[in-house]
C-alpha cells in the first residue's frame, strides 16, 4: 500500500482509536468532517508592478470545545485537503492537552523565500482581509506556522485592528512582545519536546543522562530541544537541516552549533564534527530520535532500518501511516506530534489568556505552567495506554482526543 494523503492519513488515525472509544457511528462521521473550509484569492501588487493572484484558505475544524485554533502556512504545497488535515490534527492536539480550543489551519499557496518584506507584509493584509470574517479574539485565533513568524501576526492584528477601530491583540498568538507577545513563546514548542522526551526516557526506563539524542531539524524547534536537552545531561550526537548533517558519538557541542546556525542561516560550513545524510541520521543508532522538520520522513523503509529505541515527534506528521504499522509492530514507542509539540499552543493560550486578561505573567509561570500541562497530558497519555491496551501512544491519545470532542459534542446537542 502506498503512502497516503495527510487527510488520510488523519482519518487512518481516528480509525484506529475508534474502538477504544465509546462513539456511535453518527458522531465518527460528523468528527471526521471539517465544520468549514473558507477559500479566498487574494491580488497583491509585486515590486515589479504586476498584480499576482494568490489561492489561500482558512479551515475551521472542530469548534465544539471553545474558539478555533490554529496557524497560518505560506508554502508551495498548501491545498485544501492539507489544510483541513492541519486543522483537524490542531482540535485533536488542543483537545489531547485540555486547552480550551477547536481547531483551525490556515495556509497561501506561495513560496515567500523569494517575496520582499513589503511583498510579505501586503500578501499577510490582503489574506488577513480575506479571512477577517471569520476569524476573531473569541472565534478563531491564528498563530505562525511554516514560514510565518511573529512579524507576520503583527500583520495580522493590525490589520483585523484597523478594521475594528481598535488593538485586538488577542487575535492572533505568537505576535512580537511589543505588541502584546508573551514571554516563553518562541522557546515553547522545543521546551515542551524537551520536556516530554524527558518524561518518555523515564517511560522505557533509561536515564536522561548521558541518553544518546539524534534530531533531524534544526530550526526553531530541533534547535531549541538540542539545547534543552544538552543541558538536561543528554548526549546530542546528531542534528540537521536540509543541507545535510552533523554526527560526533561523543556529544555535539550544541551551543556552537546553534551559533553557527544564527551566522550562517544553514549547519553547512560547520566542520567541527562528521558530516552525515539524513537518511544516515534517521537510521542510526541511538536512544531517541526526534523528527523535527517536516512531514512523511519516516516512511516504512525508513521505520524498518530505524534503531532508535524512542521516536519523539516534534514535526507534524512526521511518520506516515504506513511507517506507524511497522514500528507497532517493532515495539518501537513512538511520542505523537500532538502531544511531543502541543508546548507551542500551550504557551499560545497562555498568550491569549494573558491578552484577554489585560495582564501578563513572568516568564517562571509562563514555564510551570507549560510544564504542568504538558507532563499532565503525557501521564493521562500513557494510562489510556495502559488502561485500553492502544497499540501505540499515538492511538491512546487520539483516544482521549475524541472522547473530550465527543463529549462536548454530546453535552451541548444538536441544532436544529
Ligand atoms: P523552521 O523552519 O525553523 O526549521 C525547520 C528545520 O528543518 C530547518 O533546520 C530546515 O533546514 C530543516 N529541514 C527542512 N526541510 C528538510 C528536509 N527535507 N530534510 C531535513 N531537514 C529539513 O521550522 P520549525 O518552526 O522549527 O518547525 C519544525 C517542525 O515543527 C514543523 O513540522 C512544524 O510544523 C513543527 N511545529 C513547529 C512549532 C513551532 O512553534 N515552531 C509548533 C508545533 C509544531
Amino acid at each position: 500500500m502506498g503512502e497516503r494523503s495527510p487527510l488520510d492519513t488523519m482519518h487512518a488515525q481516528m480509525e484506529r482509536a475508534r474502538e477504544y472509544v465509546a462513539l456511535d457511528d453518527d458522531t465518527f462521521e460528523r468528527l471526521k468532517a471539517p465544520e468549514r473550509t473558507l477559500k479566498v484569492s487574494c491580488p497583491v501588487e509585486m515590486d515589479d508592478g504586476h498584480v499576482e493572484t494568490f489561492e489561500a484558505y482558512r479551515c475551521q475544524f472542530d469548534g465544539a470545545r471553545g474558539p478555533y485554533k490554529g496557524g497560518i502556512r505560506y508554502h508551495p504545497a498548501v491545498s485544501a485537503a492539507e489544510v483541513e488535515a492541519l486543522a483537524g490534527w490542531m482540535t485533536w492536539k488542543t483537545a489531547t492537552v485540555g486547552l480550551p480550543f477547536g481547531g483551525a489551519k490556515g495556509g497561501v499557496v506561495c513560496d515567500p523565500r523569494d517575496f520582499s518584506e513589503r511583498e510579505r507584509e501586503a500578501l499577510t493584509r490582503r489574506y488577513t482581509e480575506g479571512i477577517r470574517r471569520l476569524i476573531g479574539p473569541d472565534v478563531d485565533i491564528p498563530a505562525p506556522d511554516v514560514n510565518t513568524d511573529p512579524q507576520t501576526m503583527a500583520w495580522v492584528m493590525d490589520t483585523y485592528s484597523t478594521y475594528q477601530g481598535h488593538a485586538v491583540p488577542e487575535v492572533v498568538t505568537g505576535k512580537p512582545l511589543a505588541a502584546g507577545g508573551t514571554v516563553g513563546r518562541v522557546e515553547a514548542t522545543g521546551r515542551g519536546v524537551s520536556i516530554v522526551t524527558q518524561r518518555a526516557l523515564d517511560y522505557v526506563a533509561k536515564p536522561v543522562e548521558g541518553a544518546d539524542v539524534a534530531i533531524q531539524g534544526f530550526g526553531n524547534v530541533g534547535s531549541v530541544t538540542a539545547s534543552y536537552l544538552d543541558r538536561a545531561g543528554a548526549n546530542v550526537v546528531a542534528v540537521s537541516d536540509v543541507t545535510g548533517g552533523r554526527h560526533d558519538p561523543e556529544g555535539l557541542d550544541v551551543e556552537a552549533l546553534r551559533t553557527h546556525v544564527a551566522t550562517e542561516d544553514t549547519l553547512a560550513g560547520y566542520d567541527a564534527a562528521t558530516e552525515v545524510t539524513n537518511d544516515d541520521l534517521l537510521t542510526m543508532d541511538c536512544d531517541v530520535l526526534i523528527p523535527a522538520a517536516i512531514e512523511n520522513v519516516i516512511t516504512a523503509d525508513v521505520a524498518d532500518r530505524l534503531e532508535a529505541d524512542l521516536v519523539v515527534e516534534a514535526a507534524n506528521g512526521p511518520t506516515t501511516h504506513v511507517a506507524d504499522d511497522v514500528l507497532i509492530e517493532r515495539g518501537v514507542p513512538v511520542v505523537p506530534d500532538i502531544l511531543a509539540n502541543a508546548g507551542g499552543v500551550i504557551v499560545s493560550y497562555l498568550e491569549w489568556v494573558q491578552n484577554s486578561q489585560q495582564y501578563s505573567w513572568s516568564l517562571e509561570e509562563v514555564n510551570a505552567d507549560l510544564r504542568e500541562r504538558l507532563t499532565e497530558a503525557f501521564e493521562t497519555t500513557v494510562e489510556t495506554a495502559e488502561e485500553e491496551g492502544t497499540p501505540n501512544l499515538r492511538t491512546a491519545a487520539y483516544t482521549t482526543a475524541l472522547q473530550r470532542t465527543a463529549r462536548a459534542h454530546e453535552v451541548r446537542g444538536r441544532f436544529p
